[in-house]
């Protein structure tokens, strides 16, 4: 690429403001397109793990990323009456595959260190994309406040309901995943919480999350079997969930009553998809391959994405041919941790007794093998 070229980025999410932040640290012009009139305050938390850090790492902000996050210490799934079927000491794990450690954090934290790394006035809000046309010159994008756009290139960071995929690919469709979802995160701990424990419950067709913040926070997940898109399951508030996790062990009751504030949404994906660069544009993060969240990936992929970007743009003459290398490398990787996490989430939500007893007997005895060949494939990511 010459060093006049322009790219603009399509969504100021994870994956656009971290792509960002890795071009101008290449002294390359970029600009973010977001659709929000103005940041609002971002809800519930966040698992980093150490190949998202890794990434983080490669553009120089992970010290400032780690500040604000607190380390893993020790995860451990259990069965609904809190007895462990697998513990795993993180921080042992990391050392022994060489990266830095797994984190969580508040997502507005993560945000409000990505957007203080750019520029002033490399994001423009309000600026929802309604669609856009390339030609031999360039790409022109077209907003809906009637504004029109210039740039070399486009990168289409604007998440699952990407209006760049629905016009490059021909499917919008998201996939439901048979689930829905609360979070919350509330600092009115429970008496004898443990702050150095990760956790995640399995009971029957209900599952729950713990994942302590810094600042004596905790963030937490529930997911419950349900049809999409149910007003019913949308209207519940924190009390409510107790009809699902009251019989759940201490302190999963204690700490969903103490919360005043939920999240509500279903859990989506999208089947993935074969194709990421497009001639001047390009999908990634959400865009390309959103996930549902069993493995905590969908982030971490859109911040190794943006860095692969990144460096493949620098090292490459043709910048359609970076992104050509782009999808390349990254569609398997991408395909697999999708493909994975659906299974994973199906089997965690598993209704039937027998079955349920089986799978916890099953998790209990999975060798340590196992379970490193899928630290190896998460942690070995090549951003280059
Ligand atoms: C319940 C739940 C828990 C999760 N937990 C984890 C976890 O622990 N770890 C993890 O790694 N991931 C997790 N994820 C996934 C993670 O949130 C996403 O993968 C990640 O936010 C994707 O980032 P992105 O930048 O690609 O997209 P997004 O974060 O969706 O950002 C897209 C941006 O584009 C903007 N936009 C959309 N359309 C337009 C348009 N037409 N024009 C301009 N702007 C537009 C949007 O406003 C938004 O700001 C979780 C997801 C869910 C649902």
């Amino acid at each position: 690429m010459n060093n006049k070229t322009k790219i603009a980025i399509l969504g100021g999410g994870i994956g656009g403001l971290t792509l960002a932040i890795a071009l101008q640290r290449k002294y390359i012009d970029v600009v973010v397109y977001e659709s929000a009139p103005q940041w609002k305050p971002l809800g519930a938390g966040l698992g980093l793990a150490g190949n998202a850090v890794k990434a983080f790492r490669e553009i120089g902000i992970e010290q400032d990323v780690l500040k604000e996050g607190k380390v893993i210490k020790n995860v451990v799934l259990r069965n609904k009456k809190g007895k462990a079927l697998i513990s795993t000491d993180s921080e042992e794990v990391s050392r022994r595959f060489g990266v830095v450690n797994n984190f969580a954090i508040h997502r507005a934290d993560l945000h409000n260190v990505l957007i203080g790394k750019l520029k002033s006035g490399t994001v423009q809000l309000d600026k929802l994309c309604v669609d856009f046309e390339q030609s031999a010159d360039g790409v022109t994008i077209t907003f809906k406040d009637g504004t029109k756009s210039q740039a070399d290139y486009l990168v289409a960071a604007d998440g699952i309901h990407s209006i760049a995929r629905k016009k490059l690919v021909g499917t919008g469709k998201t996939r439901y995943a048979g689930y829905t979802c609360w979070r919350g995160v509330t600092d009115n701990l429970p008496a004898g919480f443990n702050p150095d424990e990760t956790s995640e419950t399995w009971g029957q067709g209900a599952r729950m999350g713990i994942v302590p913040l810094t600042k004596d926070r905790v963030y937490w997940f529930a997911c419950v079997n349900a049809a999409a898109n149910d007003p019913m399951m949308r209207s519940l508030g924190p009390v409510d969930l107790l009809a699902f996790f009251g019989d759940f062990h201490a302190p999963i009751p204690d700490i969903i009553k103490q919360t005043n504030k939920i999240i509500w949404n279903d859990i989506i994906d999208i089947e993935p998809i074969k194709r990421f660069a497009f001639g001047r544009v390009v999908l990634m993060g959400d865009a390309a391959h959103a996930t549902t969240p069993n493995m905590g990936q969908g982030a971490c992929m859109a911040i190794e994405d943006a860095v692969v970007i990144a460096n493949l743009v620098e090292s490459c003459p043709d910048t359609e041919e970076a992104f050509r290398m782009f999808e390349e490398k990254r569609i398997r990787r991408t395909t697999k941790i999708v493909n994975d996490s659906w299974q994973l989430g199906k089997m965690a939500q598993w209704e039937n007794p027998l079955m349920t007893s089986l799978r916890n007997m099953a998790i209990s005895l999975v060798p340590k093998s196992v379970t490193d060949n899928q630290f190896k494939f998460i942690y070995d990511v090549s951003l280059k």
